[in-house]
């Protein structure tokens, strides 16, 4: 027998519904602001990866799934997250030029050689947003509105937003250094890890969760006192809109990006229903990524990214999916006799041609069974059919939740069953 990979899974009917709900209101919500999907291969070149998320990141040094399809041609990569893809695509379709600012969304499954655990996965599902071709504050303040707004809207109402600013690249820089200075003295106590980001990448240090290190961390300069005049009038300007919007948010020192393209705003949304990976969703600006991927002109960006089974994780322990019932029939069409079968079958038909949900049983089993499954499935109405049925012309059909029975024509039956639909639908 086969069986799915390790760090992969089925998503089976009887979980198909959160998908499905997640997704719409998705859809829902992205459009509202204003936003687009885009959908992007699977797999690209490798090095868009490497230059987009960067060398000195464990995602490009040790998760991704490469592979060359001949000897000859390039390496290939399983995408392991969203933006490089988006912002490839923007740049090579030349976006720019139909809209000064392009707002895009995403619903992808996405690959990582992580170790699975529980929220980690290797191939998993993230949804986000890239809003690309705007410098303003408003834009990154929109974009952590858009995914505060999803959450609520899911009911996801009690997680913690974080925000922090990197600056501008000379901003960044500068605060690059005076790390270096303060860490320079402590080398020798850095763990392995630490030493190596020292030199790659010092900013990174302060990502790391070990507990040796909390002190040392803590007494660190902070990235906010480094900031020059207009990084800090952009990032007070940030704040204003997410307070004007009702956003409640904590400023957290030491959430960095570690890679020279961001800049300005990063956020995280971290979630108190999960255990050791408890991010939910994470995002920042980054406008420095074109230029990495090619581009003459600076395109500015700034997005989210949300993993779909940590939200779906935390909406289960939230107890959010119990009001949403699995696509349920709305008729189950039940067989008292042989005979009656040409007739329900072509029933069943043209219920499901004209719109109505119909089911109808494919084991011939007993009349007492066929009840059973309609009832398995929540049929909303049972339609009953014997040799009476069949030779008056007029059907039993019961309304399952009330027991209520009554004998109708099939036309009348027919219309009952639209409007039942059209009072689910509103
Ligand atoms: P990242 O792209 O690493 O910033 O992750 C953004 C979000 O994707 C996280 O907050 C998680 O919700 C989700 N995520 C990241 N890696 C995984 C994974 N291996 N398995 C499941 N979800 C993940």
């Amino acid at each position: 027998m086969f069986k799915t990979i390790k760090g992969t899974k089925d998503i089976l009917p009887s979980e198909i519904h959160k998908w499905h709900y997640i997704e719409t209101t998705l859809r829902r919500l992205f459009h509202r602001f204003g936003y687009q999907e885009i959908r992007t291969p699977v797999f690209e070149e490798t090095a868009l990866f490497q230059r987009g998320i960067g060398e000195t990141t464990d995602i490009v040094g040790k998760e991704m799934y490469s592979f060359r399809p001949e000897e000859s041609s390039p390496s290939l990569t399983l995408r392991p997250e969203m933006t490089a893809s988006v912002m490839r695509a923007h740049l090579q379709h030349n976006l720019s030029n139909i809209s000064a600012t392009t707002k895009l969304f995403y619903i992808s499954e996405l690959f990582r050689k992580e170790r699975p655990q529980a929220g980690r996965q290797r191939q998993f599902w993230q949804f986000g947003s890239e809003c690309i071709g705007s410098q303003t504050p408003e834009s990154d303040a929109e974009t952590i509105a858009l995914m505060m707004t999803i959450f609520k809207a899911l009911g996801v109402k009690h997680s913690t937003l974080k925000i922090n600013s990197l600056g501008d690249p000379e901003s960044r820089l500068k605060y690059r250094e005076q790390l270096q200075a303060y860490f320079k003295p402590h080398f020798d106590t850095l763990d392995d890890i630490s030493k190596v980001r020292f030199e790659t990448n010092p900013l990174r240090i302060l990502d790391s969760k070990n507990p040796d290190l909390q002190t040392l961390i803590h007494d660190a300069p902070k990235l906010i006192d480094a900031l020059d005049q207009d990084s800090m009038n952009y990032f007070q300007h940030v704040q204003s809109c997410l307070k004007a919007y009702s956003i409640d948010f904590e400023i957290d020192h030491r959430l960095v990006r570690g890679l020279d393209y961001y800049s300005h705003t990063a956020f995280e949304l971290i979630g108190n229903e999960l255990g050791a990976q408890n991010a939910l969703a994470g995002g920042g600006r980054y406008d420095g990524l074109s230029k990495i991927l090619g581009s003459k002109q600076l395109v500015p960006a700034v997005g989210f990214a949300a993993g779909i089974e940590r939200l779906i994780i935390t909406m289960d322990k939230l107890d959010l999916f119990s009001e949403i019932k699995p696509n349920a029939p709305t008729v189950y069409v039940v067989l008292q006799t042989k005979e009656a079968k040409t007739w329900a079958f072509k029933t069943v038909h043209q219920f499901r041609v004209k719109g109505i949900a119909a089911e109808i049983d494919l084991q011939e089993r007993s009349m007492k069974a066929q009840m059973r499954e309609a009832n398995r499935l929540g049929a909303q109405y049972v339609l009953i059919v014997g040799q009476r049925e069949l030779e008056s012309q007029m059907y039993a059909l019961k309304h399952l939740e009330s027991s209520k029975q009554e004998t109708l024509s099939l036309e009348d039956i027919e219309t009952k069953l639209l409007n039942a639909i059209e009072l689910c639908i509103a």
